[in-house]
């Protein structure tokens, strides 16, 4: 009490008064001889919480959650050897009561009893282990919380710190349940009450918020039992707890909402996401998946696409795993947005840590943005030096067109024939995605350099010059139709069209070529960017000079940001002209998350392990190649592949309809690709760059065994 005087005055908690010679503690003897501890207390003003009739009050619920969460604040430092001592009403030693359980009378109830401390023993106990720990008061019940007569919800004290014991810090908010009137139709919304009131003022862990409904039941075995021994053992005593039966029927009806339900409300209350399921028996019902699917038509369109021909629904993940609600793990190979894994801790604690100080925008200086933008542009060539911050690749490639047209007069642009660079009403034009589409006549689309299957193949010896040639056409179809050539935009990686072997040279020619022209090199890193090909950056590969970046999808790892990076003048000429400006874009919250990024690609040395990694997934399906001939071709660079199937090698015939079918089957075993290019025969491979050799061990494995049972 004295701790919390100091550390928190403004809790209602009794004071302990100094006697004439200065002390808080004597000894005195009583008229039977033995000595005693004497303190003295101040009074609280107030009546108990049990006598004011008040049944059940949220407003009263939630500042009890506040006011032991302060508590527990203030004792967070305090220590005292008398707090471990054995304390029946402890949690942790809760099973020492199994020998009282014979003296409930009731056989049921002994049974019930005896089957929450066999849970406490096998599964809680040990979980606890592992929680937070402190001193905690332990008896916030009505019977120790005084209030305001006149209005029950103004707590004026708290009382009784007899059972104050070093415990699990949740096991307060268990005991402070007890507040919630027996019988109470809304207990589970009263607990997510007290739960999130708790958390509001001092952050609960997961693993402590999915533990409460096992105390709540533990609390309840424990008050049966020792209510049902005191009545049978010191039946002279005064009676402080109600039946023992009254505890009892908590338990049924807690059993009958089930630790799924309960613990789901909780969660819900302090916004932890769904949980998911730790194994296939846990797994979410067949009519669940099937009431979200349906509720997903109705709510965001009958369209909305999703991969797989049942949808995957993912609650968890983490590194290159993605945790299903089938209970099972998924080795992610497809997804390239989280760069550094999914919920990589620094990422995510970058984030919130920013989140829970500033977030907002760039018209106020704040210095995270101009150590985001003096590391990024370092990490390029040193023309490349000037930032526009926005949300998405979209975006970017839509300011960077924005810029090229500005800066040349020009209005035309090159694109790969099946390219995708993004959603915005100009930019989904420059994504055809294949090349029959047509084009506006302000865009023209090259036939994309594949040696593979392009009309040009490997063993010709002018292959570069032939694929090369193709912009000829296209610069000077757009200087026919007026347009001119503001600008070549290329996704180095190729992605859309299968990350084909480029030839050496071939992005060195075209950029000549559209330099002739007047045109400038909008380069696209969303996919090719952050260490992708084995080396920051997709242009460098290529060994072409960009006059515009733009970045999306892993700038933040899942966080929106989007970049375009340029020269000093372009910028400034851009921003004469338009003095663009995006709320979002590049706000505090952001530029967090976009230095965690760069942190981690750094101290991880993650562009290195994409190369070597990469380069042993491409040789171990090379292997596997001499047994499947399916396997047409395998090439790629760092940590993007193109793994492509053919039904017949000498002709290259794509195998649509086997790459179809290997997606699901290499979802039976529990590992995710994507297909891509014009016949869909590809599989593009897009792993995080976390990922080790043993993860490639994984997938080759569950290559093979899919391709044995096509
Ligand atoms: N450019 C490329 C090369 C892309 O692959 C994408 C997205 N797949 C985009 C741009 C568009 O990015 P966003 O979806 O963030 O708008």
């Amino acid at each position: 009490m004295q701790h919390i005087a100091r550390l928190a005055p403004a809790l209602p908690v009794p004071r302990v008064v100094q006697s004439n010679q200065g002390r808080e503690f004597h000894t005195v003897r009583f008229t039977n001889g033995c000595d005693h501890g004497v303190y003295v207390l101040t009074c609280l003003d107030g009546v108990l919480l049990s006598d004011t009739g008040v049944r059940d009050d949220s407003a009263t619920r939630r500042e009890i959650g506040k006011m032991m969460a302060n508590v527990d604040l203030a004792l967070r430092g305090y220590f005292h050897p008398a707090a471990i001592q054995q304390h029946p009403w402890n949690f942790e030693t809760c099973t020492r009561l199994r020998h009282l359980i014979q003296h409930i009378g009731n056989v049921d109830a002994r049974a019930e009893v005896d089957e929450i401390f066999e849970h406490m023993s096998e599964i809680v106990i040990p979980r606890l282990q592992s929680l937070r720990h402190q001193v905690i008061h332990q008896d916030a019940h009505t019977d120790n919380i005084l209030v305001d007569p006149d209005d029950a919800t103004r707590i004026t004290g708290l009382i009784d710190f007899g059972d104050l014991l070093y415990g699990t810090l949740v096991a307060e908010i268990a005991v402070a349940c007890d507040s919630i009137p027996y019988g109470s139709p809304d207990m589970v919304p009263a607990a997510a009450e007290i739960v999130a009131s708790f958390d509001s003022v001092l952050a609960l862990e997961e693993q402590e918020v999915d533990l409460v409904f096992d105390l709540v039941c533990a609390r309840n075995a424990m008050t049966t039992t020792i209510a049902a021994a005191r009545l049978a053992l010191t039946p002279e005593q005064p009676v402080h707890i109600q039946s023992p039966l009254t505890f009892v029927d908590r338990l049924r009806e807690l059993q009958r909402v089930g630790r799924a339900d309960f613990t789901q409300h909780l969660r819900t209350a302090c916004r932890f996401p769904v949980t998911c399921p730790n194994s296939a028996n846990e797994a979410l019902s067949d009519d669940e998946e099937a009431r979200l699917v349906e509720a997903r038509r109705s709510l965001l369109g009958r369209n909305t696409t999703h991969f797989y021909e049942r949808p995957m629904h993912f609650e968890r993940a983490r590194g290159p795993w993605l945790f299903s609600t089938d209970g099972h793990r998924y080795l992610d190979c497809y997804n390239n947005v989280p760069q550094v894994g999914h919920c990589h801790p620094h990422v995510v604690r970058a984030i919130a840590r920013q989140a829970a100080a500033l977030n907002t925008n760039t018209r106020y200086l704040y210095s995270s943005a101009l150590e985001y933008a003096d590391r990024l542009t370092s990490k390029l060539a040193p023309h490349l030096s000037a930032c526009i911050f926005v949300n998405s690749g979209s975006e970017a490639n839509d300011v960077a067109w924005q810029m090229a047209k500005l800066i040349t007069g020009n209005t035309g642009a090159v694109i790969m024939e099946d390219a995708y660079h993004g959603v915005t009403d100009v930019i989904r034009q420059f994504s055809p995605g294949r090349p029959e589409t047509p084009l506006p006549a302000f865009l023209k689309g090259l036939i994309v350099p594949d040696p593979y299957r392009g009309p040009f193949r490997e063993n010709d010896p002018e292959l570069l010059q032939k694929y090369a040639a193709d912009a000829n056409r296209a610069i000077a179809e757009l200087d026919a139709s007026g347009h001119g050539t503001a600008a070549f935009m290329i996704d180095s990686a190729l992605c859309s069209s299968g990350v084909p072997d480029v030839p050496d040279g071939y992005m060195q020619a075209i950029e000549k070529k559209i330099r002739a022209a007047g045109g400038l090199m909008i380069c696209d890193e969303v996919q090719s960017g952050f260490g992708r090909m084995g080396q920051w950056w997709g242009h460098e590969h290529h060994g072409v000079r960009a006059d515009i970046v733009t970045m999306g999808k892993p700038v933040g790892n899942g966080h929106p940001l989007g970049v375009v990076v340029t020269t000093q003048e372009i910028l400034n000429r851009f921003m004469d002209k338009t003095r663009l400006f995006s709320t979002f874009g590049g706000n505090t919250v952001a530029c967090a998350a976009g230095n965690a990024v760069l942190d981690v690609i750094e101290q991880e040395n993650l562009i290195e392990r994409s190369r070597t990694v990469g380069d042993y997934l491409r040789s171990e399906i090379a292997q596997l190649a001499s047994k499947h001939a399916l396997i047409g071709n395998v090439r790629g660079h760092g940590m993007l592949t193109g793994l492509e199937f053919v039904t017949d090698r000498a002709e290259r015939s794509p195998a649509t309809s086997e790459t179809a079918r290997l997606l699901e089957l290499m979802r039976q075993e529990c590992v995710l690709v994507g297909s891509e290019g014009r016949d869909a025969n590809i599989l593009k491979l897009r792993p995080s760059l976390v990922f080790e050799r043993d993860h490639v061990d994984v997938f080759v494995d569950a290559l093979e065994r899919s391709l044995d049972a096509l």
